[in-house]
């Protein structure tokens, strides 16, 4: 049996139709920068994460990198996040000239502690990213009490997250700004790449006249922004599966139940492998990634032993942040943050895609209780 972590097709057929019949249409129109399209997505998306306002841009990365620049955000100043997260969070803190510090994460939620983060708040801190990695909410509440006591600003980094909730709000709809990204392997992913900007109604101008080279009027430019803006066609594609995420996270839901079963069934025991674990504040968990942590040093092993016998898998991520080779120069070394620095060590992503067959998610169980027989 061949087992993919991630078969797009099996999402995409029943949609085809309707899909080509919106990018023939907008083809048709030839208006493929910003538009009707765009506007109509960022509405819904909007509507969808409970937030004031959304606004479309080129990728959650630049999603990232817009809401630092409207912050003002640029060098001698400090921003805290986490060491466990995709490169593009701490790649925009850099990207804007100023300084990533780093908080270590709980190892629960793998999602940054806030009582780390506390004690790394100096009088150059200007903002904090909590990434929501793997599709569940960090913990929002202190990390907010800390922000507005020492007036900071708050980018939730979502772009995993899509309608996850903390205590009964979307992600995205909590701190100032929510970074979102549509690239294909996430929850809700376009036809190449795609982000956006969730935030309260009235900083959505701002974020709009950035995401247009900061001209405020024709060629008139008030600020140094970009081009980050979403396409038209990637906004028609959105609107269409917006309207299927809740059924797929409710799909990627139930597959975790469904291993959660399996492996109980299996006997494989909890100092061979941790299954991944739910916050203890309340959490609607969206599972981008199902990512078990692997005891015993075997995680690489498991790794091939699942290569082997045809069984998709990844190491999400296999470094902390801090001793990538880009950013050596901020003198981080390893056991500066032992809890993510183990994270990366145990951490392997399995099957969980709403469309993953049953017999293949037996399967992935039946070939993880052989390895560890
Ligand atoms: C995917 C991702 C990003 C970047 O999104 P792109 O659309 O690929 O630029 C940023 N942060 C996290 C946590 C991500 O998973």
């Amino acid at each position: 049996m061949q087992v993919p972590l991630l078969d797009l097709r099996a999402q995409y057929s029943p949609l085809k139709a309707e899909i080509m019949s919106a990018v023939s249409e907008l083809c048709d129109s030839q208006h493929f920068i910003l538009g009707p399209k765009v506007e109509a997505f960022e509405q819904e998306l909007a509507a969808y994460c409970r937030s004031g306002g959304a606004v479309g841009v080129t990728s959650g990365s630049d999603a990232l990198i817009i809401a630092l620049m409207v912050e003002g955000v640029g060098p001698g100043d400090e921003v805290i996040t986490s060491p466990f997260t995709f490169f593009a969070t701490v790649g925009a803190i850099v990207r804007v000239g100023a300084t990533p510090v780093f908080a270590d994460i709980d190892p629960v939620t793998f999602n940054i502690d806030p009582a780390k983060i506390a004690e790394k708040i100096t009088p150059r801190t200007k903002g904090i990213i909590p990434v929501h990695l793997f599709g569940q909410a960090a913990d929002m509440d202190p990390i907010m009490k800390l922000a507005r006591e020492h007036g900071l600003f708050v980018i939730e980094d979502a772009c995993q997250a899509i309608g996850a909730e903390y205590r009964g709000r979307r992600v995205g709809s909590i701190g100032d700004y929510g970074a979102f990204s549509f690239f294909p392997s996430k929850n809700l992913g376009c036809f190449g790449d795609g982000g956006a900007v969730t935030c309260s109604a009235d900083r959505t101008a701002l974020l709009k006249i950035f995401r247009n080279h900061g001209q405020s009027k024709t060629y008139i430019h008030e600020y140094v922004g970009g081009n980050f803006r979403l396409d038209a066609l990637q906004a028609a594609v959105l609107s269409i599966k917006l309207r299927h995420l809740d059924a797929w996270s409710a799909a990627r839901q139930a597959n975790a139940a469904a291993y959660r079963k399996l492996f109980a069934e299996a006997g494989i025991t909890e100092e061979e492998i941790t299954l991944p674990r739910e916050a203890d504040y309340p959490v609607r968990h969206i599972y981008n990634q199902f990512c078990i942590r692997v005891h015993g040093g075997r995680r690489d092993a498991l790794k091939n032993f699942l290569a082997q016998n045809n069984v998709g898998c990844a190491v999400y991520y296999p470094l902390s942040l801090h001793l990538q080779e880009c950013f050596k120069s901020l003198g981080g070394k390893a056991g500066d943050y032992p809890a993510c620095e183990l994270a990366t060590s145990e951490v392997l992503a399995l099957p969980i895609y709403g469309e993953c067959p049953a017999e293949q998610r037996e399967f992935v169980v039946e070939t993880i209780a052989k390895f560890f027989k």
